[in-house]
């Protein structure tokens, strides 16, 4: 089929004072644009019904299947608005096989890579003015794609009907004070991903299994959890929506190989791509909680950071362990390569230094 996204433009678009406002007090995930993008999947008909329509409530049938068994995918990316006002994606393409490879796990149709870029396109044709000034410095327009089963039935089967839809929401800079160190919080008692399970794979149900230790961690006053392999707590993974990198004081920058529990992050594999050029060698293993707290300890890890598109780099300060041993990385954390990594992939995608690697899209 030809993918058009035809628009039906929002009757009633909020005015330029009303988005004025919301782009003036940028926070993140809870104000939209004025429109999204949907999409019909059906099992005898293929895709069809591809729009471009106002924002707004999606009525489901009390029996439709992703209320039941949250078969679900989605997908997270940022437009982001250059000083001379035109509008880019950072590398797209790669958050477009991801969905399809995490659509496949999921028992989900494919969304081919064209119709996926061809919904950003249509969205921001008319929403454009919602992607903020880069003035600010980090702010952006978190495009949120998704993909659920609609299909008003509670038998256990993959969904016959799936809808499509990808809303747009204004983003301020992830924290508002500026680049701090965080504290993570290490469970020993909850896992993220287990082996043949969904851990490489974008989807809802991953989130929904995270919350009670993403709570826990609250509560210690940590701002994120630490994941270990589900088979024997031994091994990092990752964070509960970002990876996780270390920096050793002879130049290695390693990060936990991707087999299958990980999420591959777009920005864990730029960042292993511009580990050369910093004098960095980029190293994807095994990596033991054991190592990890002793390397901290020691001094022998510099650094730790954790990534992903919505904070870009987040400085690691401290881990928090059930057993209330805590582990602070020296010089607090906030080190050189963190930052150089962080302002490198910033400039890059705000067009503050030329794209060499062919990484940016122009969108609008
Ligand atoms: C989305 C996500 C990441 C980060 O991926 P990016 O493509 O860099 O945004 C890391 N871990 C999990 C579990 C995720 O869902």
């Amino acid at each position: 089929m030809t993918w058009t996204f035809d628009v039906t433009p929002n009757p009633q678009p909020r005015s330029a004072a009303e988005r004025a406002e919301v782009l003036g007090d940028l926070g993140f995930g809870k104000e939209f644009t004025d429109h999204m993008a949907l999409a019909t999947w059906t099992l005898d008909g293929g895709w069809s019904d591809d729009k471009v329509v106002a924002y707004g409530p999606i009525t489901l049938d009390p029996a439709t299947a992703v209320l039941h068994y949250g078969q679900e995918v989605f997908e997270g990316l940022k437009a982001y608005r250059h000083e001379d006002g035109s509008i880019w994606l950072f590398r797209p393409e790669r958050n477009a096989e991801r969905f399809n490879r995490s659509a496949a796990r999921l028992g989900l149709p494919e969304l081919p890579t064209e119709a996926f870029l061809k919904s950003i396109e249509q969205l921001l044709s008319v929403d454009k003015d919602w992607v903020p000034d880069p003035a600010g410095g980090e702010s952006s327009l978190y495009l949120r794609p998704f993909m659920f089963a609609s299909e008003a039935f509670v038998g256990v089967r993959a969904s016959h009907h799936v809808t499509y839809c990808l809303i747009a929401s204004p983003a301020g800079p992830y924290f508002s004070t500026g680049v701090a160190p965080v504290k993570i919080w290490v469970t020993n008692k909850y896992s993220r991903a287990g082996r043949g399970g969904t851990g490489a794979a974008k989807c809802g149900g991953n989130y929904a299994s995270s919350l009670l230790a993403q709570q826990e961690a609250t509560e210690h006053g940590c701002a994120q959890v630490l994941f270990a392999d589900a088979g024997t707590h031994t091994h990092v993974e990752e964070l509960g929506g970002m990876n996780i990198f270390v920096v050793t004081t002879d130049g290695e920058l390693v990060t936990p190989q991707a087999g299958g529990t990980i999420l591959e992050g777009v920005t864990r594999s730029s960042i292993l791509e511009l580990a050369t050029e910093r004098g960095l060698r980029p190293v994807e293993r095994e990596f033991g909680m054991s190592e990890l707290f002793e390397g901290v300890d020691s001094g022998r890890i510099a650094e730790v950071f954790a990534c992903g598109t919505a904070a870009v780099i987040t400085p690691i300060g401290e881990f928090l362990t059930e057993s209330g041993e805590t582990h602070t990385v020296a010089g607090g954390g906030t080190g050189e390569h963190t930052l150089g990594l962080r302002q490198t992939l910033l400039d890059i995608q705000y067009g503050r230094i030329p794209d060499t690697r062919g990484w940016t899209r122009r969108i609008a």
